[in-house]
C-alpha cells in the first residue's frame, strides 16, 4: 500500500481545491471535512444497503452484470408496439459500475484530506475490525467524532487518534471485500474526475 502517493495525490488535488474556493476568514475547513466524510459515509451506507432491515431489498451495489439485453429494455410504444430504450440502470453498458467501491473511495477522499489539514500524512497503518460490518461503520463515524471533540475541547488531536479512524477505514474496506489494488484503483479514477471537476468551474 503506496501511502505516499495517494497522500501526495490528494495534495494536489486540495490546493486545485483551494485555488478555486479560497478559505474564508475563520473556516473550519476541518469540521466541513469531518462533515463531507459523514456524508460520503452516508452514500457508502445507501449502496452498501445490508442494515436496512425494513427492506428486502438489501443487496449491496457491487455492481457486474446488469440483465437487461445487452444494455437495452423494451418499452411499450402503444398499438401492441414494442420498442427498445438504453437500459437506465446500466445506461447501454450492460454491467453495473460498483458505487459501493465509488464511495468508499469518496470517503478515501476525505479521509486522506483530513490527514493533509492536520498533517499527518507520515502515518502508521494498522487495521481494526469490529464483530460486524455495521459497528464498523458506528466506529467511522465515532472515531471522526472523536478527532472533532478533541480539537474542540484542546486545540489539537494526537496523531493516533487520526491513524485509529484510518485503521477502521482500512478493516471496512477489508470487510467489503475489497482490495487494496481495488481501492486505490477507485480512488485514482475519482481523483480525475474531481480534478476535471474543478477545471469546469464545479
Ligand atoms: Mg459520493
Ligand atoms: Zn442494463
Amino acid at each position: 500500500m503506496n501511502l505516499s502517493k495517494l497522500f501526495g495525490l490528494q495534495r494536489k488535488l486540495d490546493e486545485h481545491i483551494e485555488q478555486e474556493h479560497p478559505r474564508h476568514e475563520g473556516e473550519d475547513r476541518l469540521a466541513k471535512k469531518i462533515l463531507a466524510l459523514y456524508s460520503e459515509l452516508g452514500e457508502l451506507l445507501n449502496e452498501w444497503r445490508r442494515f436496512k432491515f425494513w427492506t428486502h431489498d438489501q443487496e449491496p451495489r457491487f455492481g457486474g452484470y446488469c440483465g437487461c439485453d445487452d444494455g437495452y429494455v423494451d418499452i411499450y410504444l402503444g398499438h401492441g408496439e414494442v420498442g427498445q430504450k438504453l437500459c437506465p440502470q446500466c445506461e447501454g453498458e450492460g454491467t453495473l459500475p460498483n458505487r459501493v467501491l465509488e464511495e468508499f473511495a469518496d470517503c478515501f477522499h476525505f479521509l486522506l484530506s483530513i490527514g493533509i489539514e492536520l498533517n499527518f500524512t507520515d502515518i502508521d497503518v494498522w487495521e481494526v475490525k469490529e464483530k460486524t460490518t455495521t459497528n464498523q461503520f458506528i466506529e467511522c463515524f465515532g472515531r471522526a467524532y472523536n478527532m472533532y471533540i478533541q480539537i474542540s475541547v484542546t486545540g489539537e488531536v494526537p496523531r493516533e487518534m487520526y491513524e485509529h479512524l484510518f485503521a477502521y477505514f482500512i478493516g471496512l474496506g477489508e470487510m467489503l471485500g475489497f482490495s487494496w489494488v481495488e481501492i486505490e484503483q477507485a480512488y485514482l479514477e475519482k481523483n480525475k474526475i474531481n480534478h476535471e471537476r474543478q477545471e469546469s468551474g464545479y
